[in-house]
């Protein structure tokens, strides 16, 4: 395994399998991955930024020798997995979810920022590229003879389209935002239920390799203990909506009577109240408030929520 650094690194798992992994994991900075099998690549989620998309694409080029990106896949709809897109080749193919596809035709991030990160990040990208395939369950896409199989769990989880991507040859799972490594899980835009029943489904995989959304990657041996810490993590969020709710409490005045105990020094721990808007959002049966649980997690925060993208 690579050694430790800040700065973004391309990994090569198993040959020709790629993970492009961004410390430190916080907002906006995330992982992507590539295979690259019999002349050409299929690539797992662009960047954020301009920059940070063009530092993976020149690195994944020096490594495969400039092999054409056919497909790329986005794992969810989230800026940080598919910004970059537009800086993909004209003729390479994006595929989604449908939920993924349709959010990202409905972004409204990117165009107009509001000031909950600071500093605003700098997207140096115009406009969204949406994905132009998209699928319900299952897809497989094939780099050369290798398959990629991008599957989407059947419920909303981190999101209403999450997808991972599996490679069945060599045991490789992309996990996208289903896991946060060493990072705040977040579930403003899924399901706290879903994304509590996806982490069995997640481990049915047995993967030797698991590359998160967010974080250093995750030997297969330890894939049962950094899903354990997203259970406590999920259940911690919904004990602490079950007492808030049942105490009267806004979603922002029960994460500030919580203990986050072992959660306490994860990076980006204001998704706590991100978080139980959404537990309290499901509990009533509503539509969650993003912009107001952005506003309660700046005033948990006291202030921007930092950002190094
Ligand atoms: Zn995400």
């Amino acid at each position: 395994m690579a050694e430790v650094t800040s700065e973004p690194q391309l990994q090569e798992l198993v040959p020709g399998v790629h993970a492009w992994i961004q410390p430190d994991g916080t907002w906006w900075i995330n992982n992507a991955g590539a295979v690259h099998s019999g002349g050409e690549v299929v690539l797992i989620d662009t960047c954020a930024t301009a920059r940070r998309t063009r530092l993976f694409l020149d690195a994944l080029d020096a490594a495969t020798g400039g092999a054409p990106i056919r497909l790329a896949v986005n794992t969810h709809l989230h800026g940080d997995h598919v910004y970059g897109n537009a800086l993909l080749p004209d003729e390479t193919v994006i595929v989604a979810h449908e939920h993924t596809r349709q959010g990202i035709l409905q972004d409204f991030i990117l165009a107009n920022t509001p000031p909950v990160w600071s500093p605003t990040p700098e997207w140096g990208v115009d406009a969204v590229r949406a994905p132009t395939v998209s699928f319900r369950d299952e897809i497989t896409l094939h780099a050369g003879g290798k398959p990629v199989v991008v599957r989407h769990p059947g419920y909303s989880a981190h999101t209403v389209g999450d997808a991972v991507a599996w490679l069945p040859e060599d045991g490789v799972l992309f996990t996208g935002d289903l896991v946060f490594h060493r990072v705040t899980p977040m579930i403003a835009m899924g399901s706290l239920d879903g994304a509590l029943r996806s982490l069995d489904w997640l481990a049915a995989f047995e993967p030797a390799v698991v590359v998160p959304g967010h974080g250093p990657v995750v030997p297969g041996a330890a894939f049962a203990e950094v899903l354990d810490a997203h259970r406590r993590y999920y259940e911690f969020v919904g004990h602490t909506a079950e007492t808030g709710r049942d105490k009267g409490w806004t979603p922002l005045e029960a994460a500030r009577q919580a203990d986050l105990g072992e959660f306490a020094d994860l990076p980006d721990a204001e998704r706590l109240v991100l978080n139980l808007h959404r537990a309290y959002a499901d509990a009533d049966g509503v539509e969650i408030n993003i912009a107001a649980a952005l506003g309660d997690a700046i005033a948990y925060n006291g202030g921007p929520l930092a950002c190094a993208v």
